[in-house]
């Protein structure tokens, strides 16, 4: 069978492994990191920094087609790799996705509804967004960020110049508070024919900014789910993207609007592993190998669960009926740091 290269070698990646090796795939993980997660099920690991040409060169000969599990990668490494080997999804959605600027712009171009938004360099700058935007405001660094990390809240004016220092003189975005009445992501998936297929909406709860849990069904209107759909359609398409995309939507009174992308599989996605015949993992590598999209309609309703740093602990005693484990095989107990999931069956899909 063909082998898979995957940039990342986080749980991400292990769990794109096991999928792919269900489908007699093989996967092939490059990662800075030592003893990366994905290495204990993916068949070759190489082990290099993403300056290392060479190791790059070898990792694209060694593989058939390139996907990644988390955008941060550095445009040199992109460069060398994309000659070489077809890089699914392709680099418009890294550029888009890399960059909240670039991010927002885009959106806005295909007609939707984002956050007011302002660019931000420096201390003139943020006067006049706050100007324009008013508070309660975010500042986010524009690259980099995940888990809530380099954001800061604005709930005042006087608040700017900590926020600014907060930055540490990254380029940065101001973006307007929504005052949601939640938080839901669509889990959305393009094959290399362009046939479309999107998961269920689900619906998010963070802590301290990291992602607590994740509901389906979540609680949406009719027209509130089909537009959440459509939405990542149109996203999907716009890009002609292949394979698994996460969407953040704001659920508002005005409507729905987009907060960021990923273009990969997602952990709010990771309910479809117990909830759906074909998971988000199975279908992003399905997407990316070129094969069919299968068929990702729920079959229950579900529960995710992150276990963060020392929930782990509390794995067994949440363990009770209907709830599947996934740990991801981490050493090493962190604070905020991911170390699996469960996924509980709350009852027939509704
Ligand atoms: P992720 O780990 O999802 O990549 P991130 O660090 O990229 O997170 P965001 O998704 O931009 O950060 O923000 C994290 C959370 O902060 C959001 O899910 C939402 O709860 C809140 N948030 C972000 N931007 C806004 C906003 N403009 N208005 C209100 N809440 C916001
Ligand atoms: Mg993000
Ligand atoms: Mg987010």
């Amino acid at each position: 069978g063909a082998t898979i290269g995957i940039l990342g070698g986080g749980q991400l990646g292990r769990m794109l492994s096991v999928a792919a090796s269900r489908l007699g795939l093989k996967t092939h993980i490059y990662e800075p990191g030592a003893n990366p997660p994905a290495a204990d099920v993916a068949h070759a690991c190489t082990t290099a920094s993403y300056d290392d040409e060479a190791a790059l060169r070898a990792f694209a000969e060694a593989v058939d087609v390139i996907t990644y599990e988390f955008e941060n990668i550095p445009t040199s490494a992109l460069d060398l790799l994309e000659p070489l080997k077809p890089i699914r999804p392709g680099r418009r959605a890294l550029a888009v996705s890399q960059d909240r600027l670039v991010e927002k712009a885009f959106l806005s171009e295909q007609g939707l509804g984002t956050a007011p938004f302002a660019a931000v360099d420096d201390e003139v700058d943020l006067a006049e967004a706050i100007e324009e935007i008013g508070t309660p405001a975010i500042l986010k660094t524009r690259r980099l960020g995940y888990d809530g990390k380099g954001q800061a809240r604005i709930m005042a004016p006087e608040d700017a110049e900590a926020a600014l220092a907060d930055m540490a003189g990254a380029p940065a975005i101001l973006e307007g508070f929504i005052e949601f009445t939640r938080e839901v992501s669509v889990i959305g998936a393009r094959g290399l024919d362009g046939s479309v297929a999107c998961f269920d909406p689900g619906e998010n709860i963070h802590r301290d900014g990291i992602l607590h849990s994740t509901t389906v069904p979540a609680t949406l209107s009719p027209a509130q789910r089909s537009d959440a759909v459509l939405i990542a359609a149109k996203i999907l398409n716009a890009l002609d993207y292949v394979g698994v995309m996460g969407v953040e939507l704001f659920v508002t009174p005005k409507g729905l609007l987009v907060n960021e992308i990923a273009p990969r599989v997602h952990n709010s996605g990771h309910w479809t592993q117990n909830g759906c015949l074909i998971d988000q993992f199975e279908q992003h590598i399905r997407a990316v190998a070129g094969w069919p999209l299968g068929d990702g309609s729920r079959h229950a309703n579900v529960m995710t669960e992150n276990l963060i740093g020392a929930d782990v602990a509390r794995v067994g005693e949440l363990a009770g009926t209907n709830t599947a484990i996934h740990l991801y095989g981490k050493a090493e107990v962190k604070p905020g740091r991911k170390m699996g999931h469960i996924n509980r069956i709350t009852g027939p899909a509704s």
